[in-house]
């Protein structure tokens, strides 16, 4: 498998300006945001979208959601957010490798 733009960032290849980091996920500012606070959630394992998840990866559906909201409770006065993922072409998906867009500062 090729390495995603995600995972060049993930692994310092590229700059990217990086919100938080554990050893599953990693965070970032998107670099066209569309809210005032705009991050991207992103497991550290390269797979395409919720379609391609394997057996094990739904554990990162619930290690996105703790992240969600320890971002909230980070950023000062932002304890409401959106979280979106786009799964696919026609959904809007234009990274193949999962991420959930953290939305919030409305
Ligand atoms: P998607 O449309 O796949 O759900 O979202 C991909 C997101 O990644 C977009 O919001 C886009 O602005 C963001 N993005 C694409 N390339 C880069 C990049 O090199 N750096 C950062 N920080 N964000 C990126």
């Amino acid at each position: 498998m090729k390495n995603s733009i995600f995972t060049k960032i993930i692994n310092r290849e590229i700059k990217s300006e990086i919100i938080d980091e554990t050893e599953d996920l990693i965070v970032i500012k998107d670099i066209s945001p569309q809210a005032p606070i705009h991050f991207l959630i992103i497991p550290k394992k390269q797979f395409e979208n919720i379609s391609a998840m394997e057996c094990g990866d739904e554990i990162y559906g619930a290690k996105i959601f703790l992240m969600a909201k320890k971002l909230s409770e980070k950023i000062p006065g932002e304890k409401d957010f959106k979280l979106i993922i786009n799964n696919g072409k026609l959904a809007g998906q234009c990274v193949f490798h999962m991420h959930a867009h953290f939305l919030a500062g409305f």
